[in-house]
């Protein structure tokens, strides 16, 4: 009887040790069949990664420079309430986009204030009654 048990017991071992064996086969096949997908997405998602980090970088940076606080009311905020006011329209080339490269940042922001987005559409908001 204890033999018989033993018997199984092994058997089972067996079955696990062949299972596991297979499942390593079929991840290092489909690894194979798709490894350059695989590295190309992996590549990508690490691409997308750094290229947000330059672009909250950036504008931490020109937040600094520019004082840290919205001009109208003082105030400081987090990153991504401030925005860029271009003082005078007619000079604006573009709204900043913090991808390009910081020479070109710094050119674009020499036309404009730092608002919160409140005091940003209030601006507007009054720009358009005048
Ligand atoms: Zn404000």
């Amino acid at each position: 009887m204890n033999d018989m048990r033993s018997d199984i017991l092994k058997e089972i071992q067996d079955e696990k040790e062949r299972e596991k064996g297979l499942q390593s086969i079929r991840q290092a096949r489909y690894y194979n069949k798709n490894k350059q997908r695989l590295s190309v997405n992996r590549d990508k998602k690490a691409n997308a990664l750094s290229q947000r980090n330059i672009v909250v970088r950036n504008k931490q940076q020109l937040i600094d420079i520019m004082g840290g606080k919205c001009l109208d009311c003082s105030k400081s905020f987090p990153i991504s309430v401030y925005d860029f006011h271009h003082v005078n329209p007619e000079e604006k080339e573009s709204t900043i986009r913090f991808g390009w490269k910081w020479e070109r940042i710094l050119e674009e922001s020499k036309k404009c204030v730092l608002l919160c987005a409140n005091c940003h559409r209030i601006r507007h908001i009054n720009n358009r009654a005048a």
